[in-house]
């Protein structure tokens, strides 16, 4: 057996890998490289079988009180149209994806000071009890007793990326947030038994490879139920516009090697790795991914919820998505799965 396939086999079976043979893994080049794919392929197929899971995506509010470096959301992009959708347009998209027959919406937005919880509490009431869909929220950091209303309400789901795990580029690219709150935030979602996912973004100005490794290791001692990684995408009206674009390749590699680690996590194919100059969903599915999300952000909604510049799929109608990613999946001879999806860590 070769060194390298050795040096996955090692990994693979630890439950507390070393940093050295994860750097190693990212280092893979040439033939190396396909071979770590393959494995993280295999062991996608092993623990999360060949269904690609949907989660349907609803941006309801582009609203934001943050400053994120990298965000076109961030506050001080003043030129951006900002919006909140109201409870029956919410509704009415939510209503859609379910007719499609998905089981699960992720209502995201921006991290708004003036969201109204319990509005947002009874919007969650609302699709708990006018569908089966399981909800999944992406609003940011909150108090505990908001993240308990929610949970209370009937959502299932919180995800809050960690976007990078080394603390002094954590402070430089949020200048308005603190890292150990953030860490707080995962602590107490877990505690109040959301299936919570993390992830972080690759080819942030000034990350390193060994920050890499951190993250993984980070993804691994929390044990996330769901885990998203993507690309940094440089957004020209913010203060790191004119950085390059994360490198697909090493997106791809943080992506298997993250599935090699936590094997059993759900990890979607990214709107952001759909969004270089190339679409990358195909190989993300090939490289560990088990999970699509179909944009079901109605216009002229959708194209004001700019995080990032060429966001795939922008003036597409929503359900657009939905036939796009049967083909998609049937391309790499694989299906689509109409489950729920909930962590295989719990039961539900
Ligand atoms: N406000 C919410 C989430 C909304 S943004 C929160 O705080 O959790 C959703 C995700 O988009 C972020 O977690 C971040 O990882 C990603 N993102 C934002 N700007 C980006 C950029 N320029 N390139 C790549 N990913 C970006």
């Amino acid at each position: 057996m070769s060194k390298f396939e050795s040096l996955l086999d090692r990994v693979a079976g630890s439950d507390a890998p070393d940093m050295a043979d994860i750097l190693a893994l990212l280092n893979a080049s040439g033939a190396q490289t396909q071979a770590l794919y393959r494995r993280a392929d295999d062991i996608r197929r092993a623990r999360m079988g060949d269904g690609i899971l949907l989660r349907a995506i609803v941006e309801f509010s582009s609203r934001c009180s943050r400053d994120c470096a990298y965000c076109g959301l961030r506050k001080a992009h003043r030129q951006l149209k900002r919006y909140r959708m109201n409870t029956a347009e919410i509704l009415a998209s939510v209503l859609e994806a379910a007719s499609s027959g998905i089981k699960t919406v992720v209502l995201q937005s921006g991290e708004d000071d003036t969201l109204d919880p319990f509005w947002l509490a009874d919007v969650i009431r609302a699709i708990k009890s006018g569908t089966q869909m399981a909800v999944t929220l992406s609003v940011g950091e909150k108090p505990q007793e908001v993240y308990a209303l929610w949970r209370g309400a009937g959502a299932d789901r919180y995800l809050l990326k960690i976007e990078t795990t080394n603390p002094s580029l954590y402070r430089r690219l949020h200048p308005d947030m603190d890292f150990d709150r953030r860490l707080e935030c995962l602590r107490v979602l877990r505690e109040l038994g959301y299936q919570t996912g993390s992830g972080s973004i690759v080819g942030l100005p000034g990350q390193t490879a060994e920050d890499l490794t951190q993250d993984i290791l980070f993804f691994k001692r929390c044990d996330f139920d769901m885990i998203g990684i993507g690309p940094f995408i440089a957004h020209p009206d913010t203060p790191l516009g004119l950085e390059g674009d994360g490198d697909i390749q090493a997106v791809l590699k943080v992506l298997a090697v993250t599935r090699i680690v936590v094997n059993n996590a759900h990890m979607p194919a990214t709107t952001a790795v759909g969004s270089l100059e190339e679409d990358h969903r195909l190989a993300a599915l090939k490289s560990g991914a088990n999970v699509l999300m179909p944009n079901f952000t109605p216009q002229p909604y959708r194209q004001a919820y700019e995080i990032y510049p060429h966001k795939r799929c922008l003036t597409e109608t929503s359900g657009a998505c939905v036939p796009c990613m049967e083909t998609m999946a049937s391309a790499i001879g694989r299906c689509v799965n109409y489950s729920r999806g909930d962590s295989l860590k719990i039961k539900v």
